[in-house]
């Protein structure tokens, strides 16, 4: 079920812009508006689920295995020395859209982020 409220939804839908870098049935993955470093890129099943505590396990893990596709293609271009993968579920835990999404964030040489 999409959400009209929900920015990843209408990002999905094609209501709202986005730069994509990838999608399938499944899954769309797209950069980051405000990147935390350069390559930070989000990775959403299309369906709606709020968080970790939602997501079916078969979903996450077909999910974390685009990660991994795309952080390797992220490092070849990019050229990053590392990758912070991060996943936040919950406003305690720093979540700010609640649809469930994947972080991937390339670092680089004296990129001083704080994570
Ligand atoms: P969270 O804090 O929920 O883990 O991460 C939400 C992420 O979505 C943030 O990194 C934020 O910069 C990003 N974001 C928020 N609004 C938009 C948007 O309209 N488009 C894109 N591409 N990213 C967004
Ligand atoms: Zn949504």
């Amino acid at each position: 079920m999409s959400s009209k409220n929900c920015i990843f939804c209408n990002i999905i839908s094609g209501d709202m812009k986005s730069a994509t870098v990838f999608e399938n049935s499944e899954f769309k993955v797209i950069m980051d508006r405000f990147p935390a470093s350069k390559g930070h890129t989000l990775i959403m099943p299309k369906e709606h689920v709020e968080n970790i505590f939602d997501i079916e396990t078969d979903v996450a893990s077909r999910l974390f295995a685009l990660a991994t596709q795309i952080s390797k293609i992220l490092k070849q271009t990019l050229n990053c020395e590392g990758m912070n993968v991060l996943q936040n579920n919950g406003s305690i835990a720093g979540q700010t859209v609640d649809h469930f999404h994947l972080h991937l964030m390339p670092r680089y040489k004296d990129d001083k982020i704080n994570i």
